[in-house]
């Protein structure tokens, strides 16, 4: 059984992630930790879901607290005093799906262990329920979001701009646009009434899905955009001319602002960033926030993030944290326009192609592509997530998607030319093997 992914349980509402799931999940984890702390996105199935998991937890005699809706950092944060924060979310995936993602009192995510500690649990019914008497407490807090603008501003300093912030309809709208303003910011807020039908957009931040927040930063001469997706962990910009600042380089940026002892990324992260940072050590990791923050902790380096827009910066939290992240690029902006910022950074070319394989003989394909792999003499493959090819000038990545058949491969080099060159030869090798 494998319930968790690397963004903790996620699925369909009611289909895949029922009450009857988040009772059996609220069970172990209260006969585990005790003492949860709780809390939501705004999606419509959120309600049953957290009343399930509280019902669990109270069942075997734990004690909940229950912050209400609450971004994803939010909550994360607030776990400090608790022995497990417990978020109902599903992200930044459309608003049918939902998931149960579990925290750490210091801000990071359960790893691989302490998420099969709880399939255990499940898979053997490891609890035992309560006498009547002895069932757990209930309480409610509504302060998090407050306490959580608190932290951001003593962290920050002030900006004097405008910023149009779009929410998506999540669980950022009672953060991120008090915060820019409480900051000195002129704030025009999009899509900041939470609903969980996501009226606005789609909640993941992609550009495809930001044309309303690139045209009000035009149309209101405005100094910068943000977004978030549903659960506030992810943060993309938009610059004064309406173009769409993704999370690659942001995470560049603030690398090269906050990265002084060394930087954690996934192994899909750009080498444009070695070579900004010139010679600091940059650790890789397989994707997903929870491999970040944990590489971070082991290393004690200063700053880690993922090209999709999550940004953990460990003096403030080991979750990533959105609404900080935009208060802190709005301090950034306010220094010198984005664009200005962006054109230290150097962008290389990336190609990417997919291949189909036949599921069926996944593993016999596995061990071939491997194998193939192997002969190409790169300097270093590392097997952290996929192969990661390492040559002298660029890199290759290939990797079996785990939702689909099929094969990614994604090559990167300083010039165009080399990038495809890289690709062809590992794509003919993955097609060769996989034939
Ligand atoms: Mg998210």
């Amino acid at each position: 059984m494998s319930l968790f992914g690397s963004s903790g349980i996620r699925g369909l509402a009611n289909i895949d992630v029922t009450p009857e799931l988040a009772l059996d999940v609220g069970r172990a984890v209260g006969a585990q930790y005790r003492d949860v702390v709780l809390g939501r996105d705004p999606r419509l199935s959120g309600r049953m879901l957290a009343s399930a998991f509280s019902a669990g937890v109270l069942s075997v005699g734990g004690s909940v607290c229950d912050a209400g809706v609450v971004s994803t950092p939010t909550l994360a944060r607030g776990a400090q005093r608790y022995a497990c924060g417990v978020v109902i979310t599903a992200s930044h995936n459309p608003g049918e799906y939902n998931g149960i993602k579990l925290w750490n009192p210091d801000g990071m995510a359960f790893g691989g262990e302490q998420q099969e500690e709880v399939e255990r649990a499940l898979s053997t019914r490891d609890w035992t329920l309560a006498s009547w008497d002895a069932t757990g407490q209930f309480t409610e807090r509504g302060d998090l979001p407050e306490l959580h603008r608190e932290a951001i501003l003593r962290a920050v300093g002030s900006a004097e701009l405008h910023v149009v912030v779009d929410c998506g309809n999540g669980a950022t709208a009672n953060v991120t646009p008090y915060v820019l303003r409480e900051m000195g910011c002129r704030v025009t807020a999009l899509n900041a009434q939470m609903d969980g039908h996501f009226p606005g957009r789609d909640p993941e931040p992609t550009e495809e899905h930001l044309a309303a927040l690139r045209h009000a930063v035009v149309a209101t001469e405005a100094d910068l955009g943000v977004a978030h997706d549903g659960d506030g962990d992810r943060m993309v910009a938009v610059d004064e001319k309406g173009a769409f600042v993704g999370g690659d380089k942001l995470l560049a940026l603030f690398a090269k602002r906050r990265a002084r002892k060394g930087l954690v990324v996934p192994v899909d992260a750009s080498m444009a960033l070695d070579d900004l940072l010139g010679g600091l050590p940059v650790y890789r990791t397989r994707v997903g926030d929870v491999y970040v923050a944990q590489e971070l902790k082991k290393r004690g380096a200063d700053f880690g993030g993922e090209p999709s827009g999550t940004f953990i910066f460990p003096d403030q939290t080991l979750c990533p944290d959105g609404p900080y992240a935009a208060a802190y690029l709005a301090t950034l902006v306010n220094e010198r326009r984005l664009k200005e910022w962006l054109a230290e950074i150097p962008a290389y070319p990336i190609v990417r192609d997919a291949l189909k394989f036949d599921a069926g003989r996944r593993e016999a394909l596995v061990a071939a592509v491997g194998r193939a792999l192997g002969s190409l003499l790169a300097k270093e493959v590392t097997q952290l997530d996929g192969w990661r090819l390492a040559f002298e000038d660029g890199w290759a990545l290939v990797r079996f998607s785990g939702t689909e058949p099929k094969i990614r491969v994604t090559a990167e080099a300083r010039d165009v030319v080399r990038a495809k060159q890289i690709h062809e030869k590992v794509f003919a090798a993955v097609k060769g093997a996989v034939a």
